[in-house]
């Protein structure tokens, strides 16, 4: 059986047609199915849709967290309550097109334990938005040898990965790049990003800025190496000012130094400020991640509605 894994956030237009759609396309390859639903805690009616249709299609099943967790929550949850022998997350908006399912299910079967679906192009974005997201593979890939430029949250994963996922212990988490870090055996297939279905994206440019800032400091430590060079190239130049006031005191030319003490004072005040900002930030993510804290909790599981209990999503 395979479990489609659907992480939805304000998808009341979209349920309805994305069940359908992948649903017809998973019946043509005979091959068995769940469609698992999770509502990371919508405000619009995308759980009632989503409960609307357990009842009429016993291959759907929602989970419905108790606010919203992210995108990250919702895709780990789906992991670790999917009951397939593999698993394949895509996108509410059938952005990620689900015509590729049945090729990536043959890639499976040809024993691939991960089909990545890379994007050909980055679709439609902006300048600014474009800028960022090249920036921000930059730093990835050069400090953490992890190629992102392309990949996308669209994969198909063997039991074995998704065992592997859940066993990873850490909260803040970043699915698209921990997926290539779990290593196994890979294949990449290629899709043109298609124009989202309907409503609109869930990102606004500060969750943006924070999800990258939580990517970079979670995957290297680039940015506590660049103080340490900073200081250094700034020790250089202090240095040099310092030879320089000195001959200046001794050849009795002095007296103007003011500048040199002002810009002195400046650049050392601003690295070490810098500094300190980025120390507080990883210290900030060893806070986050040594609450232990669940990635995120469900308040209904339309599998086991009866006897619900959250103890286990505890561990989650
Ligand atoms: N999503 C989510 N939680 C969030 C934001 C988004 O589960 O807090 C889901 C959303 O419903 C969609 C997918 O993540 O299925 C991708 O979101 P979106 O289309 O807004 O992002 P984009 O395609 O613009 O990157
Ligand atoms: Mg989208």
């Amino acid at each position: 059986m395979v479990s489609i894994i659907i992480p939805a956030y304000n998808e009341q237009e979209n349920i309805e047609n994305t069940a359908a759609v992948i649903g017809g396309i998973l019946d043509k390859t005979g091959e068995s199915y769940e469609l698992l639903f999770v509502d990371d805690g919508s405000k619009d009616a995308t759980w009632e849709k989503i409960e609307a249709l357990t009842g009429k299609n016993a291959s759907v099943r929602g989970l419905k967290f108790s606010r919203n967790f992210g995108k990250e929550g919702a895709i780990f949850a789906g992991l670790k309550n999917c009951f397939g022998d593999c698993a394949v997350v895509i996108d509410c908006d059938l952005q990620h097109p689900p015509e590729l399912i049945p090729q990536m299910l043959e890639l499976h079967r040809q024993g691939f334990e991960v089909v990545e679906a890379v994007k050909s192009d980055r679709g439609k974005e902006g300048f600014v938005y474009r800028f960022f997201a090249k920036t921000f593979y930059k730093i990835m890939r050069d400090s953490s040898n992890v190629d992102l430029d392309r990949a996308s949250d669209y994969k198909l994963m063997d039991r074995k990965v998704i065992n592997a996922l859940n066993e990873l212990p850490e909260r803040i988490t970043f699915f698209r790049a921990l997926s290539s870090w779990v290593g196994f055996r890979a294949a990449k297939i290629e899709f043109e990003v298609a124009p989202r279905n309907a409503g609109k994206s869930k990102w606004s440019f500060k969750k943006l800025m924070i999800f990258a800032l939580n990517n970079i400091t979670s995957f290297t430590n680039l940015p506590m190496q660049l103080v340490t060079g900073m200081g250094l190239l700034f020790l250089i130049f202090a240095v040099g000012i310092g030879i320089q006031s000195l001959v200046r005191f001794f050849s009795g030319t002095a007296q103007e130094g003011f500048t040199t003490v002002y810009m002195l004072v400046l650049l050392a005040g601003s690295v070490i400020m810098i500094g300190l900002g980025i120390i507080g930030y990883y210290m900030s993510k060893i806070y986050e991640e040594i609450k232990f804290r669940p990635r995120y909790i469900i308040s209904i599981d339309t599998k086991n509605r009866k006897e619900q209990d959250n103890t286990n999503d505890r561990k989650a």
